[in-house]
């Protein structure tokens, strides 16, 4: 009996600090038929989606909306409309992993418009920090990123940041992605990052020119919104970001 309680001690410890971080005891691993319809009928990549692929995506959602804590900034609740979407973004991106769920970062702060950021005194969309665990959305411009598929996508952009902290930082899931794939993409990212800088490059914005981090964030941005267009401009570029990623939105354009 002792023994048994000693046992559970750290299973009652772990779900202490689950519902102090998201508010549910277990992972939820089933969609509830309200967050579906609402996928159904706003998330266009789902949409695109083979079935077997939108189970496995439903599912992995309902895991990433129930481990994470969602909170509202200079706003009174988060709606479980604004959950449903910020978290089918970063399943969106992460779709080729069937493991990653960026569990480094366990909140995710929403703001309705931009926000003053302490690290560099700016007011920003959209920002991860990885100290705190948290990434940090303004909704007025995920929204928008996901209205128009021109190529800006805040919600894709954050997530990537959130990506490759995630393979970067040392926790249950780091070290995914293939290290001859980055290698090549980051020689890739450099020489693309130049040609923005002299002005020869001009399908990704001059913000991409920033750093290897905002390249990445950009061309993710774009490998999704703009994939046809992306593959006709950048065919190696793209197709190292295809094997990065472990997925290709072009083929999703068809269906
Ligand atoms: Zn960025």
């Amino acid at each position: 009996m002792e023994l048994l309680l000693l046992l559970l001690i750290p299973v009652i410890a772990r779900w202490i600090i689950r519902f102090n971080q998201t508010g549910s005891l277990f992972p939820a691993f089933f969609l509830s038929a309200k967050h579906k319809d609402f996928l159904v009928q706003n998330f266009v990549y789902y949409q695109k989606l083979p079935p077997k692929s939108k189970q496995i995506f439903e599912r992995r959602l309902a895991l990433f909306i129930s481990s994470k804590k969602f909170i509202p900034r200079q706003m009174n609740h988060v709606t479980w409309e604004m959950k449903v979407l910020i978290s089918a973004s970063a399943i969106q991106l992460t779709f080729g992993f069937p493991k990653v769920n960026l569990s480094w970062f366990r909140y995710i702060l929403i703001f309705p418009e931009t926000f003053y950021s302490q690290a560099n005194k700016q007011h920003h969309k959209g920002e991860v920090n990885p100290k705190a665990k948290t990434i940090v959305l303004s909704w007025k411009y995920f929204v928008e990123g996901y209205l128009k598929p021109d190529g800006r996508n805040l919600g894709l952009h954050e997530m990537a940041h959130a990506l490759r902290l995630e393979n970067r930082i040392m926790n249950e899931e780091y070290n995914f992605l293939n290290h001859e794939v980055l290698e090549e993409w980051e020689v890739r990212a450099r020489r693309t990052m130049e040609e923005i800088k002299n002005g020869s490059e001009t399908f990704f914005r001059e913000y991409g020119s920033t750093n290897n981090e905002e390249f990445f964030a950009v061309a993710v941005e774009n490998f999704f919104e703009r994939p046809v267009e992306f593959y006709s401009k950048h065919p190696k570029t793209y197709q190292t970001l295809c094997r990065l990623l472990r997925q290709d939105p072009v083929l999703l354009e068809n269906t």
